[in-house]
């Protein structure tokens, strides 16, 4: 585990590495390129490979860290009590997983109460067939970047797979890379927006419009938004959205970085750590 530069979260916990494409929103998978980078190094681990993540590969680029499973439980937590984002080099739910992998990566979650499991896939499908008792310091998410009636694939129907999961939910709209349209977010408890970060030669540049469309639909349906990022070379730049006051005209830049309530069972944690002076974190 690893203090993690991604905004919306404190840390990363990678117990499954390597992915599959799946989707548009992958041409410029970023866990792929470090990876694949990284493997080159004389240093790199063996289970670091250099190959595409393409469907032949997957046997090679997907790996479970059984080692890595009590990491939660054993880490120091420099900056006290977090969001954990749950795999961000891959997708949990990648079929080269097992459902028992998968089930207990869920039961480390649900062991350490005083963190938030933030889980990401965009295979909601089998997250939505697999019988997992979500334990309510989990929150499950889906990527959606491109909508009907685009160049891209649309990808809108993972929210409707993602509502057959039992847990708290949200949805990233990251990397928007088309206009999404209308989009039902019954359910949803949370949604982030963010543009592609990729090199200026290859990445989809998001419109703010898009993103404005998306942001005005959770602010209807009473829903935090996190506004992470414009399209850029790197994660994380300009984290402002711009919208144009309807009556004047004027454009403004918000910042949006709101998160769903945190659940009972996780501030009773905290609360109990801080009664026995347990917390860690740089203070
Ligand atoms: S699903 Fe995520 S990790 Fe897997 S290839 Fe696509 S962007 Fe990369």
């Amino acid at each position: 585990m690893q203090i993690t530069d991604i905004s919306w979260c404190t840390y990363s916990w990678n117990p499954v590495t390597g992915c599959t494409r799946c989707g548009p929103e992958c041409e410029n998978c970023y866990a792929e390129r470090f990876m694949r980078r990284q493997a080159k190094r004389d240093d790199a681990p063996a289970y670091m490979s250099g190959k595409a993540w393409t469907r032949e590969n997957e046997n090679e680029v997907v790996t479970c860290h059984p080692d890595r499973l009590d990491e939660p439980l054993e880490y120091s937590y420099p900056d006290g009590p977090g969001r954990i984002f749950v795999v961000s080099f891959g997708d949990l739910f990648h079929r080269c997983v097992s459902d028992s992998f998968i089930q207990s990566v869920v039961d480390t979650a649900r062991e350490c109460p005083a963190q938030e499991f933030v889980f990401l896939t965009k295979r909601p499908d089998r997250a939505a067939q697999m019988e997992i008792d979500w334990p309510t310091n989990a929150i499950v998410g889906t990527s959606v970047g491109s909508g009907p009636g685009g160049e891209e694939p649309d990808t809108t129907h993972r929210i409707d797979q993602l509502r057959g999961v039992d847990a708290r939910l949200w949805i990233s709209f990251e990397p928007l890379i088309e206009p999404v349209g209308d989009v039902d977010l019954s359910g949803i408890d949370w949604v982030v927006i963010g543009g592609e970060s990729a090199p200026a030669d290859e990445r989809r540049e998001m419109e703010h419009v898009w993103a404005k469309a998306v942001y005005d639909q959770a602010r209807a349906a009473d829903i935090p938004v996190y506004y992470k990022q414009d399209s850029g070379a790197k994660p994380g730049e300009n984290p402002y959205l711009t919208v144009q006051d309807p009556e004047t005209g004027v454009f403004k830049q918000l910042e949006i970085q709101e998160h769903p309530d945190i659940p009972e069972v996780t501030q009773r944690a905290r609360q109990e750590k801080e009664n026995v002076g347990e917390h860690g974190g740089r203070r």
